[in-house]
């Protein structure tokens, strides 16, 4: 078994060794500018339009040109949201969810704070969109509707396909986060109702610095970056050519093995999943009863801190997170978990583990042996009021 027991593939995933492969010769003697005319660049040029096609696949799109190259998944939400309110600039009124990635959350508090009226729509206790209160928030003034997927903390998948339809039905462009999709679900962006739809290629074994945008034919986008000519005019700047080959390789590989992967994530999680709930008392699955990623586990422990755990975890080589965000020393509910009304007991002590395919049997093994003693130590620490406090007051200066 490695050191390193990585079960934090949400937040970003080892590259696979082909797509390295394919990369190298980018990073070494082809490194002519595409948009060169002379035939240095041209082959380096069609270097991208090969890795557009991909990514094309993974995505279910008709055509590569509705594909353009970002640096990242953050930039590819920037960009659609910012980018179509700028092109209907009468429309003061976006709408989102409350358990959205920062990238969507923080722009959309920015965006209050421009003077849009934003509606956050809420989830219920297991993380789940109601679709009446999606249909009852949109308005003639209503310039772009913003959804996740899937959630990046606990899993839990929203019925896309369904609230596009509510949206579109409207005449309102609809946007998709499917950042933590690719691997995990087939993506067919064809039939459906998405006009714009995010990715980002270090979540599905694809290097770091490099993401995608789907912009359905006919979607006026205005571009975020303004300056050169590249992506069709829609992204200024040189590309990121062995990142964007590296992409394509990543799409073309999880395109092909979608089935297996999501068979093999589903037994380990759960397999994970089941030792856990019998080991450890007072633990929850938040989100536990709503369709969910199959890689993806958000385990709660009464009246304890997940990070006092993950600090434990690690002393196993174990790689976990959670939502939380520490400002000013204090540590912070994940906002996730407080839009679905967490019980307090619960709110401080969730832990993410999210695997890949690159884990095994022997490594959920491990850790579904060790993580019952982490509890217990902790829970014994508690014991001496170093941990948890009374019901609906942890103690943050634990
Ligand atoms: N959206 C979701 C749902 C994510 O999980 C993430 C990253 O965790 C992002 C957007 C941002 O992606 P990136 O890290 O590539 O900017």
């Amino acid at each position: 078994m490695a050191d390193v027991i990585y079960f934090d593939n949400n937040a970003t995933t080892r590259v696979a060794p082909p797509v390295y492969e394919a990369m190298a010769p980018y990073l070494k003697e082809l490194y002519g500018n595409p948009s060169s005319i002379h035939g240095f660049g041209t082959r380096v040029g069609r270097a991208l339009d090969r890795a557009r096609k991909q990514v094309a696949g993974l995505l279910g799109a008709d055509d590569e040109v509705e594909v353009m190259f970002t640096s990242c998944g953050s930039e590819g939400d920037n960009t659609a949201i910012r980018g179509m309110l700028e092109g209907s600039p009468d429309k003061r009124h976006f709408i989102t969810t409350s358990v959205e990635h920062p990238a969507v959350h923080g722009l959309g508090q920015h965006l209050e704070k421009k003077g849009y009226r934003v509606t956050w729509l809420g989830v219920d206790d297991e993380g789940r969109l109601d679709l009446d209160e999606l249909r009852d928030s949109l308005t003639d003034d209503t310039a772009l509707v913003s959804i996740m997927y899937a959630n990046n903390e606990t899993g839990v998948v929203f019925p896309v396909q369904e609230a596009g339809e509510i949206v579109k039905a409207r005449g309102i462009p609809f946007h998709v986060d499917a950042v933590q999709v690719p691997g995990k679900i087939a993506l067919d962006v064809k039939t459906g109702p998405i006009d714009l739809l995010t990715i980002s290629a270090h979540k599905f074994h694809g290097p770091k610095g490099v993401g995608a945008l789907y912009v359905r034919r006919g979607i006026a986008l205005r571009p975020f970056i303004i300056g050169g000519h590249q992506e069709r005019n829609r992204r200024a700047g040189t590309e990121n050519v062995a990142g964007i080959v590296g992409m394509g390789e990543a799409a073309e590989l999880t395109a092909r093995d979608i089935p297996a992967e999501r068979e093999q994530l589903t037994t380990l999680r759960d397999q994970l999943e089941r030792a856990l709930l019998s080991a450890c008392p007072g633990a929850r699955v938040n989100g536990g009863r709503a369709e969910r990623l199959p890689n993806t586990l958000n385990i709660a422990f009464e009246y304890l801190e997940g990070e006092s755990i993950l600090v434990l975890l690690d002393e196993f080589g174990i790689c976990a997170s959670t939502g939380s965000a520490c400002t000013a020393g204090l540590v912070e509910p994940s906002h996730v978990l407080r839009a679905m009304k967490v019980p307090p007991r619960w709110l401080q002590g969730a832990v993410r583990f999210s695997l890949s395919r690159y884990n095994t049997r022997e490594e959920v093994a491990f850790a579904a042996d060790k993580i019952p003693g982490i509890i217990g130590r902790l829970r014994g620490l508690s014991a001496l009021g170093r941990v948890g406090a009374k019901e609906g007051q942890p103690d943050h200066a634990s």
